[in-house]
């Protein structure tokens, strides 16, 4: 068993892993050195949290190194089509710091052997949030999965769920993502989530809570509308651990809470039951 994170608040307004080599621990307030967390795949060895981590990191947890997964996000940008403020400048900062050109990454790799396509999206841009690349990226990843008949897995952080800024046009990814996991059904591919912290919104309410497993890591927030929001809403409180991993596995909404260094493995031995391959 693992140790169930605490997880503060003010988590939720630190999206990165700090820099410099000694990191202290939100949660516990523990001092890690850098080192010592990119052995544990940044689970702190002494709470369990598990700090947000790039897609791209999360790649290279979950696939073999040999061969060398292929990479593409189909070369596709993000207009402005609503000429929405500052969006651009965002989006264009966003880009610059972390090389992508939108949240969402495609990789066709082996897991443990095993050919599959892998969808991300990465939290750094614009909260990882669904306009339509992104939505776009999913549907081409997804029949891509279905045309080279390989199991699809789906890895989310998505704080901003359906992306404001492309107002309804973001909405409509909702319905078009849906649409292709309905396609990824008919053409018998096995589709698996893994909902990390945090999966929100538009996201969790369309392709992110629709694949035949859903798999959370420990301590993630998932749902449509955040704690906070729910509560000044209908003023109640809300029961300890509202919308965490933990709480949606107990009530049904996930079906494993996985740690993060268990995932591999969990997912190899899903995909050994569910698919005998081609
Ligand atoms: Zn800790």
């Amino acid at each position: 068993m693992f140790k169930r994170p605490r997880k503060p608040k003010e988590l939720a307004e630190q999206p990165e892993i700090p820099e410099g080599r000694w990191i202290k621990c939100p949660a516990c307030k523990h001092l890690l050195y850098r080192g010592q967390l990119e052995r544990t795949l940044w689970v702190c060895p002494f709470c369990g949290l598990h700090f947000r981590i790039p897609a791209e990191t999360y790649a290279r947890i979950l696939l073999d190194e040999e061969p060398p997964p292929e990479k593409t996000d189909f070369s596709l940008v993000s207009a402005d089509p609503l000429g929405f403020p500052e969006y651009r400048e965002k989006l264009a900062r966003a880009q610059k710091r972390t090389g992508l050109r939108d949240a969402a990454m495609v990789y066709a790799g082996h897991l443990e052997g095993l050919p599959v396509v892998l969808f991300t999206t990465d939290f750094r841009v614009l909260a990882g949030s669904m306009g339509s690349v992104v939505g776009e990226v999913f549907v081409r990843a997804a029949r891509r999965a279905i045309h080279e008949r390989k199991p699809f897995l789906a890895l989310t952080a998505s704080g901003g769920g359906a992306r404001m800024q492309e107002g309804i046009l973001a909405l409509m990814q909702m319905a078009k993502t849906t649409v292709a996991v309905r396609e990824l059904d008919e053409a018998g591919i096995p589709y698996i989530n893994i909902l990390t912290d945090p999966t929100m919104g538009g996201v969790m309410a369309s392709f992110a809570s629709l694949g035949d497993i859903l798999i959370a890591e420990p301590g993630a927030l998932l749902g449509f509308a955040g704690p906070r929001v729910i509560q000044q809403t209908i003023r109640q409180k809300l029961p300890r651990g509202f919308q965490r991993a933990e709480f949606l596995l107990e009530h049904g909404m996930v079906d494993l809470v996985v740690p993060r260094h268990r995932l591999k493995a969990t997912l190899k031995n899903l995909l050994e039951l569910v698919w005998e391959g081609g």
